[in-house]
């Protein structure tokens, strides 16, 4: 079965088309720039090169349709016509308390997604347009909403509950959700395989550290604490978010430089985190490439290092032990440094890299744990659309 994976963003539709049978991505791309100038679609079958298409997309439904032809184009293409896509399956980024796993897109659903917009209004208007797109699109293709918040949607409540008054929670919703939800499960799971148990059997720690980055404790295969909370901000910190901050400091703030709603929320999402700290940039590698001249990259990287140690361990507590800790997303799956200086000291919790292994091991999977550690520490390319194109075929075919 061939699933159309799509992730719409504001101004951006990233792509796979993914035999389920070979569990093959047989093209993958992004439109990018949608409703700007200059908008481009970049699209890479699995068997030849990748191709850059220009062209003035002003919406979803046009993007949509760009790729659709592309799929089906005689040179870059990799089916003959759409029929050959035989489900869509959306990435949606917030399912609220109401959705604790994917869905069948039905009508009646699509208006419950719409409620969902209050709590995720940053996110979830994007990938409803996604689904709007694809519903013009391909009318008759059984579509899924797969969503980000699901796999920690059995967080016990003493892992959700904030310290405000519950009548928040009650009115308004307020709680932790947690987001990457589709990551940490994959990579999850495939840990538990790597040390040959059951996943009811493990205690695991998984470290998403992409731009974005969450870091969660998957007690035998349930998410039972992780970092991101009400919104994608709390927790590590990451490219340009704060990750955890007073709550004052916010209000000080805004007090003192007389900033808006607007201009606060840009400062904590846009201007913090790695770029924020080190004036240099968001992205680790240009980070790691200039500690040596410039003491704030350093400090952005020791920042970023200690406070994913610091949830190790936060984590190991909540779950009372771990068998397995898992690097993934794009700073994980590639950094050496931040994975050695996340780890350091944890040898009296059983966690120990060895250095040589970790050092050569670059976006693949790797064990790389010490020979004296009894907690094994693994690199796991993370493969979000795998799982989304998955759960799609599940649904359909149990439908
Ligand atoms: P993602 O959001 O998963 O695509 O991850 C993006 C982050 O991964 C950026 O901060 C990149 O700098 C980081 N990254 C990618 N490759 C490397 C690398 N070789 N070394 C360090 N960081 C990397």
């Amino acid at each position: 079965m061939n699933i159309l994976v799509i992730n719409a963003g504001s101004s951006s539709v990233k792509y796979q088309l993914i035999d389920t049978d070979k569990e093959l991505a047989l093209a993958k791309g992004t439109v990018s720039r949608i409703g700007m100038s200059a908008s481009v679609l970049t699209h890479k079958p699995h068997d030849r090169a990748e191709v850059k298409v220009s062209a003035e997309i002003l919406d979803h439904i046009i993007a949509i349709e760009y790729i659709v032809t592309i799929l089906m184009s005689e040179n870059h293409g990799v089916i003959k016509d759409a029929s050959e896509i035989h489900a869509v399956g959306h990435r949606v980024v917030h399912g609220g308390e109401k959705f604790s796993s994917s869905v069948l897109i039905t009508k009646e659903l699509m208006a419950e997604l719409r409620n969902l917009i209050e709590l995720a209004p940053l996110h979830n208007p994007h990938n409803i347009r996604g689904i709007n797109a694809c519903m013009q699109k391909l009318p008759d293709v059984p579509m899924v909403a797969v969503f980000d918040t699901a796999y920690h949607s059995k967080m016990p409540p003493h892992a959700y509950i904030y310290g405000l008054p519950y009548v928040m929670y009650k009115r308004y919703g307020i709680r932790r959700y947690g987001f990457h939800g589709t990551s940490h499960r994959y990579v999850a799971d495939l840990a538990a395989k790597k040390l040959d148990k059951d996943r009811s059997e493990c205690k695991i720690i998984t470290a998403h550290l992409g731009n974005g980055a969450s870091i969660a404790a998957i007690d035998r295969g349930i998410s039972v604490d992780t970092s991101m909370g009400f919104t994608p901000l709390e927790g590590l910190l990451m490219g340009t978010r704060t990750g955890d901050l007073d709550p004052a400091i916010i209000l000080h703030i805004m007090a003192r430089e007389e900033l808006t709603l607007h201009e606060a929320n840009t400062l904590l999402n846009k201007h913090s985190g790695l770029a924020g700290i080190s004036g240099v940039s968001s992205d680790m590698r240009e980070i790691e490439e200039s500690v040596d001249e410039n003491k704030n990259s350093a400090l952005a990287l020791e920042t970023y290092c200690y406070r994913v140690k610091k949830y190790i361990g936060a984590y190991a507590a909540a779950m009372g032990g771990v068998d397995a800790l898992v690097f993934t997303a794009g700073i994980g799956e590639n950094s050496s440094i931040v994975r050695s200086k996340s780890c350091q000291g944890l040898g009296f919790m059983g966690i120990g890299i060895d250095e040589a292994v970790n050092a050569k091991s670059k976006g693949i999977e790797a064990d790389i744990s010490s020979m004296k550690s009894t907690v094994k520490t693994f690199v796991i390319p993370t493969n979000e659309e795998l799982v989304i194109a998955r759960d799609t075929r599940e649904l359909v075919e149990s439908h």
